[in-house]
């Protein structure tokens, strides 16, 4: 999960990370009053960001410097609604700002391919770090970190030195370094970025910005972020799924799709992707992995889940029968569809492998209203976008104010 960055501030300054105060409001007024107080501390100025889960917030207009508390609430009026790489603003940070004498660039990731962390460290950080990545990648430093060490004083200092980054200044960029990794460790953080790590004019070390993804696997030790609107983002049908414990993911299409095995389920959209261009470009309206259990209840829950998608049309059910069989599934499908008292959308059904001749002969004596059932991927795939496409055509005449118009045949 990527944390916004006043998240992920506080989770760096809980670690003792140099962090400036800063406070997040969805309001102007209220942006004016935090600026008012943190200007009348010792700050020179503030710094109005937007709060969005991307990147390259400076450049698109989202980040503002402001010398009075007026101009920190016309900065947040300006930032407020502002559509970042597709990520709309809906919070702002309002936090002290600091004079800046030079930027540095630092992060700790997971490197998969090699097995172990990587540190990245340059003395030009701030906002071209990508094309200097590019450009110049000698002025980038790519430090392998053994997890097991860790991040001693010592490594850091072979970061620093890597990075060209000379005494006395290396030293304090070392300590700050030695803490984020500690937050790291602690927080079970896939990713530590801070960009810039700002050196101020009298030498002190800040991390005015802050990128931290957490391990989603490990949640389960840590407190839940505190009151943060962290679900601001994330869709309403995806949250919904996940506190059902479902493995959903919403998708923009009109075909619902539930299967079994992750790998099935792909695949499955992959199909049904095909399919639509020969019907009207229907497209897949979801990922649902019901996962090897695939029980009455599992069926139920996400077969009302995936049609309760007003954009759903169809539903394809695509079963491939191993250790549950495809009789226990075909039970499920008629058990769920007769507690749900159907879905109100075409359902399309297809089942093979253990016990399918079973599953197909009770699917078939149930004969349940608006259900079909293919025997194969492809044809099901093509059975359901076509009804997705017809439904969609209808909806569309049925909303058309001129009922004269010639139809399509
Ligand atoms: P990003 O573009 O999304 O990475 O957002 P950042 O938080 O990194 O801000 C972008 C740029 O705004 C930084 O590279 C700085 O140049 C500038 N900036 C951010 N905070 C401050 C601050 O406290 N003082 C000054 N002078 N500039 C800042
Ligand atoms: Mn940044």
């Amino acid at each position: 999960m990527d944390l916004y960055e006043y998240q992920a501030r506080d989770l760096l300054r809980r670690h003792g990370v140099p962090v400036l105060q800063a406070e997040v409001t969805a309001d102007p007024l209220a942006a004016e009053r935090i600026a008012q107080r943190l200007l009348s501390g010792h700050c020179p100025l503030v710094v109005v960001k937007a709060q969005v889960r991307t990147g390259g917030r400076g450049k698109a207009g989202g980040v503002r410097l402001a010398r009075t508390p007026a101009q920190a609430r016309e900065a947040a009026q300006a930032i407020l609604g502002l559509d970042i790489k597709g990520h709309t603003v809906e919070q702002v940070l309002v936090s002290e700002g600091a004079d800046i004498a030079q930027e540095l660039y630092a992060s700790f990731l997971l490197d998969r391919a090699g097995r172990r962390w990587l540190a990245l460290c340059s003395a030009a950080g701030g906002m071209d770090i990508e094309s200097l990545a590019q450009e110049r990648p000698e002025a980038l430093a790519r430090v392998g970190i053994d997890p097991l060490e860790g991040v001693t004083p010592e490594v850091a200092a072979r970061i620093t030195a890597a990075a060209g980054i000379a005494e006395p200044l290396a030293g304090r960029v070392a300590e700050v370094l030695v803490l984020l990794w500690r937050a790291l460790v602690a927080e079970d953080a896939t990713l530590v970025e801070v960009n810039p790590l700002a050196v101020t004019p009298d030498g002190t070390v800040l991390a005015l910005d802050a990128k931290v993804s957490l391990d989603d696997n490990a949640a389960f030790r840590h407190e839940p972020l505190a009151g943060t609107g962290q679900d601001v983002a994330a869709d309403p049908l995806e949250e919904r799924a996940h506190g059902l414990g479902l493995n959903y993911v919403r998708l923009e299409g009109q075909v619902g799709v539930l299967g079994n095995g992750a790998g099935l389920v792909m695949s499955t959209l992959d199909v049904v992707a095909a399919a639509g261009t020969r019907h009207g470009g229907v497209r897949p309206a979801n990922f649902l992995d019901l996962g090897g259990g695939s029980s009455t209840e599992a069926m139920a829950t996400g077969l009302e889940l995936v049609a309760s998608d007003p954009q759903v049309l169809s539903v394809l059910v695509n079963v491939f029968g191993g250790i549950t069989s495809c009789d226990t599934v075909a039970g499920g499908i008629i058990a769920a569809l007769g507690r749900l008292g159907g879905l109100g959308k075409p359902v399309v059904v297809r089942l093979d492998g253990n016990r399918a001749e079973e599953g197909l002969r009770m699917l078939d004596q149930a004969a349940l209203p608006g259900v079909t059932v293919v025997g194969t991927m492809d044809a099901a795939a093509d059975v359901v976008a076509r009804l997705a496409h017809e439904a969609g055509e209808r909806q569309a005449g049925a909303s058309d104010p001129r009922p004269d118009t010639p139809q399509e045949a």
